[in-house]
């Protein structure tokens, strides 16, 4: 877990600061959030999960 790049942000966000389905995304005031790309291919998941999530189905070890 602490070799993905979103290591830091883990307290944060839970499971998806690991997960190799998290896009990282910053809005033009600066603030950084998490969007699950599962959600494009799983409706199940939420595009922006609300966080931090400490259970997930579709988590996937980065
Ligand atoms: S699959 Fe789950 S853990 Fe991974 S980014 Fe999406 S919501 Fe987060």
């Amino acid at each position: 877990m602490n070799d993905s790049p979103n290591a830091g942000q883990a307290g944060r966000w839970g499971l998806c600061a690991s997960c190799a389905h998290a896009r990282v995304i910053a809005s033009d005031r600066g603030a950084v959030f998490v969007q699950c790309a599962l959600a494009k291919e799983d409706p199940r998941y939420p595009k922006y999960p609300v966080v931090p999530v400490r259970a997930c189905e579709g988590y996937r070890q980065t």
